[in-house]
């Protein structure tokens, strides 16, 4: 009989509710993690009262209500609907593309002008497939003039898209765009999901709440006494890369990441919206957060003289840096694949979330992943 039934590693959403999970089976757990704190990407640090979202904005957005139930029993959501505005050299536009972009950029009142304007800036992309002798894109810039044509395309996404991953749009695969939606409404809400908010109180909240009464390690990196920490536990729950575990036997997984520069202002209000993106390629950050605005709304924003705002800049991952979105090539599939059927034949190791399954998931999909895990 080991001293606890599960260790965790990693404190991120992941490790956190399936601690929450087993705690109520029963279970008795020690969550690890090696940074000074609990949270993983999730976590904010409270600055001049703001709420600043360390490792970048998150928006929980769902239509699973069962997950949306969930994390609301921990603590309560507010009503922050995401509605980004771009900025192309001092020109704003909304997000994304609806009817409000559409009259931004072509001046169009109606759906049926939009549709029409949209329809004959296709019609040459599709053109000029043809002559090349292509039936599907090959690639983003393919995808992105089919679905919405070039004057789009050359000012809200070129720039954009090639700052975030650091590779020209005739490079990068068509998928990553099909998830833009296209509305011929004036709706500036970017998710289609049925649910979305910030954790009343910020994230932190939501990670407390989800680890109460459970004992946690941090500054504990697993890897620093692999054997002891294997010794403790009857099963081990591993949110880290996966490639770490496995020593690197087959090589190494690649990721991009962020660089956040951030700035205290002594202004209330910065930009008047959580999220600026600048979509042209000169600017290079890709987007600028202003963090009251995930929680202060209306004139609350300013109640707080001051505001802390992030610049984010896109950059290639390297050894000490943070891994943040895994990159969806070829070569890295197929390396991840190999790992992951290792893991698969481990029978005392759950693998799980964004570094040990090396997949890009959003925070709901997470929750319900361990939402219908067998303790
Ligand atoms: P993590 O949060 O990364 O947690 C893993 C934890 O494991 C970390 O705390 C790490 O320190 C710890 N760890 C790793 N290795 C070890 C080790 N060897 N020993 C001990 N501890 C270890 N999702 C949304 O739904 N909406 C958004 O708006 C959104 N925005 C995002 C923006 C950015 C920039 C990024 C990168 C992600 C965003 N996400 C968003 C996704 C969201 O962050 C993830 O879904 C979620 O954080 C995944 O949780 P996790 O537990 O898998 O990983
Ligand atoms: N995108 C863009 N312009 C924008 C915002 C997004 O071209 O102003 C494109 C870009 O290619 C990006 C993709 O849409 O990679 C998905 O963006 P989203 O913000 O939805 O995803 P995330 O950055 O959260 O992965």
């Amino acid at each position: 009989m080991k001293q606890y039934d599960y260790l965790i590693v990693g404190s991120g959403l992941f490790g956190a509710t399936f601690a929450y999970r087993a705690k109520k089976a029963g279970k008795k757990c020690l969550v690890i993690d090696k940074r000074q704190h609990l949270g993983g990407n999730v976590y904010c640090e409270s600055i001049e009262g703001i709420n600043v979202h360390k490792y970048g904005a998150h928006i929980f957005h769902t239509s699973n209500l069962q997950v949306w139930e969930f994390v609301n029993s921990i603590v309560p959501f507010n009503r922050y609907t995401n509605s980004p505005v771009a900025n192309f050299q001092g020109r704003l536009f909304n997000l994304p593309f609806n009817m409000n972009t559409f009259y931004q950029m072509w001046g169009v009142i109606t759906p049926d002008e939009a549709q029409a304007k949209i329809d004959e800036q296709r019609q040459e992309a599709l053109h000029a497939m043809q002559s090349a002798g292509v039936n599907e894109p090959r690639n983003l810039e393919e995808q992105a003039l089919l679905l919405i044509g070039r004057d789009i395309y050359e000012t809200l996404i070129k720039g954009y898209t090639e700052k975030q991953w650091g590779r020209k749009c005739t490079d990068l695969p068509a998928f990553i765009i099909k998830r833009l939606p296209v509305r011929f409404v004036f709706d500036n809400n970017y998710f289609n999901d049925k649910y979305q908010g910030i954790p009343i109180g910020g994230y932190n909240r939501l990670i407390d709440g989800l680890l109460e009464g459970i004992e946690t390690k941090v500054n504990t990196d697993f890897f620093a006494d692999r054997n002891h920490w294997e010794s403790i536990a009857d099963r081990i729950v591993f949110t880290g890369k996966i490639d770490e575990f496995y020593d690197y036997r087959f090589g190494h997984l690649n990721y991009r990441t962020v660089r956040f520069e951030q700035q205290t202002l002594d202004t209330p209000n910065y930009q008047g919206n959580a999220v600026v993106n600048y979509t042209e390629s000169s600017v290079p950050y890709t987007r600028i957060i202003e963090h009251k605005h995930f929680e202060q709304f209306g004139t609350e924003v300013y109640d707080n003289p001051k505001t802390v705002i992030s610049r984010e800049y896109s950059t290639e991952w390297q050894d000490g840096m943070e891994p943040y979105y895994p990159v969806n090539d070829t070569a890295n599939n197929a390396l991840a694949e190999k790992y992951r059927q290792l893991a698969a034949a481990e029978s005392n190791v759950i693998f799980g979330g964004r570094l040990a399954e090396y997949r890009y998931y959003d925070m709901a999909p997470i929750i319900e992943k361990v939402l219908n895990i067998q303790i």
